[in-house]
């Protein structure tokens, strides 16, 4: 269907280097009377100004200051002879000024040439420059500047290095330690984080930060004290290997690492003793409803379905609430598994609750359930943000009396006026778009005389599992791998948007031999009301381009009957194209739909793409997805659009990404305040986590003292926004 469409990201111009580094800075804790204590705009040349730029960081006190990490080192601390400069290469130099003046070439340029007293040379080019600055580099000044050796028309040079006049009375000195780069704000220059961290070293030689782990676990590490690491990390000594230390390899780092990770595990850990504290309602079931789901659905479950499902059975059967998280790549056949997780408690005379985060997952859930239950004479209720008044009222009633055994909703169902007759199982799906306290939240909502309800989390996020085991340590995990049988394999292609027309073409040939195809608009901005006007434009226009084809549109802002109509239509075959927002992530299923387009999949995550992809490839012929992408694309979006173009296992997919990016990101856990990690990396230091595991036990046991202020420090107000 796309043979003529040539995969292609070389019109792609790749803007350099990744950069957008996110500061980040812990929160001030409790932790002792000492530097979290005295706060940074106590320091000198720390105004009203700079205190608000630090307080954007995140940064309040001392300690804060100290926790707030350089981003990269230079090697300012020997200075490299004029003859032996390298191109590439950064270099601390020095020499005097031989000639200087401007410079009209094609661009205006002030050029200044130093020399050394054998005559080698070098070229310092300023495209921006002052009056004064011209006239201060004058020959026969001495001066010493830093910067990246390129080769130059006619020389070596130096492009807007940083410099300093050197006065002819006091050769300043060279610097002792590598010269630190932090991660900054607008408004806040290197020079000034320099003088700030020199004054919090200072303050720290007098009152130490509280040592938070116990010295036979640092021995046993062989990793140094807070106080040393944090000292050599801000300044490091001349000769420590850059590599190590960028790369987060060296001993001071993994020190910072590590109690972050031990201070994640210590929370989770306590979190899950509190759990196993509470007991639950017992939900054997007598395995009656559950039978006659199985007998009644088309397909047998899959040898790994079965897997899960025994382990979910297992732990209902328990006196204890069931912490588990239920993965699987999207496609995976997860909702069957908590309809049948669901029918247990019925079985039992308990209630069900699933909750969706948006209205229409919830909606496609309530869908899915009601076709498997209804058979059975179960009829789930629904309830969303906007039922109101008496239906709302009704469906309140018939969840608080217990007559609506099975409760499918958003996050309406947290609200304070929705009470359960006796809530024994809560589902929740795709977990990382709630925060931890709404889980909790719900958890609060049942289990009556007889404690907490059971929790089953469903995601499609593949989370590698070394991340899960961290992220998700108050969890167990139940894995379903792979597909289905009978999948074919989606094609997916990047072309830029420069070949519109070609791709346009390429619907029409697919809908005329009777395939349907999606069209997917995206926005930078988040707003929904122009994604909707975009996704609104482009449907115009396509109807346009593609005569005599039928071309549908659904967006979050139709009213849901509307959108259910056209849904309808497009599933029975009444639509050939549907143009859509990022809404039909979730919710559709069209076996016919083969072709998929994704406009601008350069600002989408690739979790999100994938998902979006899965709607494709649901039926027996070869699939295609072509990515729309607009040039130029950074070198990072080129490699991100390579990794969701190469592979097809969601699982793969998210730990290629994570080698590239964050974890926070690739979770798109930004929005909803569940974990982030400050300095540590799962996937990098995934070799402390069993360690770390081993510490976290080992301070719950014989350092309880220790306990609350390392998650203070670490986690600050997160955790008790997770209600704990
Ligand atoms: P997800 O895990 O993404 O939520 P769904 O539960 O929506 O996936 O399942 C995707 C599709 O696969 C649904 O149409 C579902 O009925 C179907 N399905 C689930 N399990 C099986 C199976 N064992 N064999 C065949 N089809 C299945
Ligand atoms: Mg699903």
């Amino acid at each position: 269907m796309t043979e003529g469409i040539r995969d292609d990201m070389s019109e792609a111009e790749i803007i350099a280097g990744p950069s957008g580094v996110t500061p980040v800075a812990p929160d001030s804790g409790a932790v002792n009377q000492g530097l979290d204590r005295i706060p940074a705009r106590t320091l000198d040349r720390v105004g009203p100004k700079i205190a608000e730029r630090l307080e954007r960081l995140g940064i309040r006190t001392v300690q804060d200051l100290l926790f707030h990490l350089p981003l990269r080192y230079q090697d300012r601390t020997r200075l490299t002879p004029l003859p032996e400069i390298e191109v590439g290469v950064e270099t601390w130099v020095e020499g005097e000024i031989l000639e200087s003046g401007i410079g009209l070439g094609r661009r205006r340029s002030l050029k200044v040439w130093i020399g050394d007293a054998l005559g080698a040379g070098l070229l310092l080019r300023f495209f921006y420059f002052s009056p004064q600055q011209a006239a201060a580099l004058k020959p026969g000044e001495r001066v010493r500047c830093y910067g990246e050796v390129r080769q130059g028309p006619q020389s070596l040079e130096m492009v807007h290095p940083e410099y300093r006049l050197l006065r002819p009375e006091a050769d300043e000195p060279i610097a002792a330690c590598l010269t630190p780069i932090y991660p900054s704000t607008e408004g806040l220059q290197q020079t000034s984080w320099r003088g700030l961290t020199d004054q919090a070293l200072a303050l720290m030689e007098r009152t130490a930060p509280a040592e938070l782990l116990p010295p036979e676990i640092l021995e046993s590490m062989k990793l140094p004290t807070l106080t040393e690491a944090l000292a050599f990390l801000h300044r490091p000594p001349v000769g420590t290997p850059f590599q190590d230390l960028t790369e987060g390899r060296h001993p001071a780092f993994a020190r910072l690492a590590f109690e972050e990770l031990v201070a994640h595990q210590v929370s989770l850990r306590r979190m899950r003793l509190e759990q196993r504290r509470v007991s639950a309602p017992v939900l054997g079931g007598d395995g009656g409803l559950r039978e006659r789901l199985r007998a009644s659905l088309p397909f047998r479950l899959t040898a790994s379905q079965e897997r899960v499902v025994a382990e979910i059975a297992t732990d209902l059967a328990q006196s204890r609430p069931m912490q588990r998280l239920l993965q699987g790549d999207v496609g995976a056949g997860k909702t069957v598994v908590a309809a049948l997780a669901a029918l247990q408690a019925l079985e039992s005379g308990c209630q069900a609750a699933l909750m969706a985060p948006t209205e229409l997952l919830a909606e496609q859930h309530h869908r899915s359930l009601s076709g498997w239950l209804g058979a059975l004479g179960l009829e789930p209720v629904w309830l969303a943000g906007r039922h109101k008044g008496r239906e709302r009222d009704e469906r309140l009633a018939a969840i608080a009396s217990g007559a609506a055994p099975i409760v499918v909703g958003t996050q309406a169902l947290l609200q304070d006026d929705v009470a359960f007759q006796d809530l024994g199982l809560v589902i929740i799906d795709e977990q990382h778009r709630f925060g931890v306290h709404q889980r909790l939240k719900l958890r609060e909502k049942g289990g009556g005389e007889d404690g907490a309800p059971h929790q089953l989390i469903m995601t499609a996020t593949p989370i590698p599992r070394s991340l899960a085991m961290t992220l998700y340590a108050d969890l167990d995990l139940s894995v379903i791998d792979g597909l289905p049988p009978g999948r074919t394999p989606i094609v997916t292609r990047a072309v830029p948007d420069t070949r519109r027309d070609e791709v346009i073409e390429r619907v029409r040939q697919a809908c005329l031999v009777g395939r349907q195809a999606y069209w997917v608009c995206t926005l930078i901005e988040e707003s929904e009301v122009l994604e909707c006007q975009a996704a609104e434009d482009t449907a115009r226009q396509l109807s346009e381009c593609l005569e005599g084809l039928r071309v549908g549109l659904v967006h979050g802002r139709l009213k849901s009957q509307e959108r259910d109509a056209v849904m309808a239509a497009f599933a029975s075959g009444a639509l050939d194209l549907l143009v859509a927002t990022t809404v039909i992530e979730v919710g559709v299923d069209v076996p016919n739909a083969s072709l998929m387009i994704i406009e601008n999949p350069e600002r989408l995550g690739l979790a999100q793409l994938h998902q979006l992809r899965g709607r494709v490839g649901r039926g027996s012929v070869e699939s295609h997805c072509l990515l729309l992408y607009h040039a130029p694309l950074s070198a990072i979006a080129r490699e991100r659009l390579g990794i969701i173009r190469d592979s097809t296992s969601g699982f793969e997919i998210a730990e290629r990404d994570l080698a590239i990016r964050g974890a926070g990101e690739v979770l798109g856990t930004r929005q909803t305040g569940s974990i982030q990690f400050r300095i540590a990396d799962p996937l990098r230091d995934q070799p402390l986590i069993a360690e770390a595991q081993r510490a976290a036990d080992r301070l719950l046991v014989g350092y309880p003292e220790l306990v609350t202020p390392l998650i203070d420090r670490w986690l600050g107000e997160r955790e008790h926004y997770g209600g704990v």
